[in-house]
């Protein structure tokens, strides 16, 4: 059994204050700890996120599925929706958020932490088990000097402008010249 306020005082530490949203990101995290996946030191573990809040930061840091290793994959649906992907048992499980739990009108911010981090969240969450289909291994691309800037940019990022290979921003502001 994972303790839920060691949690919350771990991802808080990374994150900085304490909110709703890092508690939504400690209850997530719990979870999946609880259901057979471990911190995730490469990229055992994948998480497909649908949104950028403050929930996120609980995953990185409890989870070890972080931006840098590439095993975060987020797309921008701006819903509460976390599909993890275990790599090593093959198996992939999704929590989308039913309701926004514990409105701001009726609770206070302080009450809105306690209650998420002392919710059961098959309450809060539809939890299902989906098919595992995983995002590729984050892979090491070599870079090629912008002929524009000079930046030694990542191949797959390269673009052409007028036969010559330039960064994103080099292009963008070649086109508009
Ligand atoms: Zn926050
Ligand atoms: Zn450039």
């Amino acid at each position: 059994m994972v303790q839920t306020k060691e949690l919350m005082e771990k991802a808080v530490k990374f994150h900085g204050h304490t909110c709703p949203g890092v508690a939504l990101g400690v209850l997530v995290s719990k979870y999946i700890l609880e259901h057979g996946n471990d911190f995730s030191i490469d990229e055992e573990l994948v998480a497909v996120v649908e949104n950028d809040n403050c929930s996120i930061d609980g995953l990185q840091a409890l989870l070890g599925t972080t931006f840098g290793k590439g095993n975060l994959v987020f797309k921008d649906y701006g819903k509460n929706n976390y599909t993890f992907y275990n790599r090593d048992r093959k198996k992939a499980v999704k929590l989308s958020l039913k309701i926004e739990p514990y409105s701001h009108n009726k609770f206070t911010r302080e009450e809105r932490i306690e209650k998420l981090l002392n919710s059961n969240p098959e309450d809060i969450f539809k939890i299902e088990n989906v098919e595992f289909n995983p995002p590729e291994r984050a892979q090491i691309h070599e870079s090629i000097i912008c002929e524009n800037c000079g930046d030694p940019t990542m191949s797959m990022r390269i673009k052409k402008f007028d036969g010559k290979q330039v960064c994103i921003p080099c292009y963008e502001e070649l086109q508009k010249s």
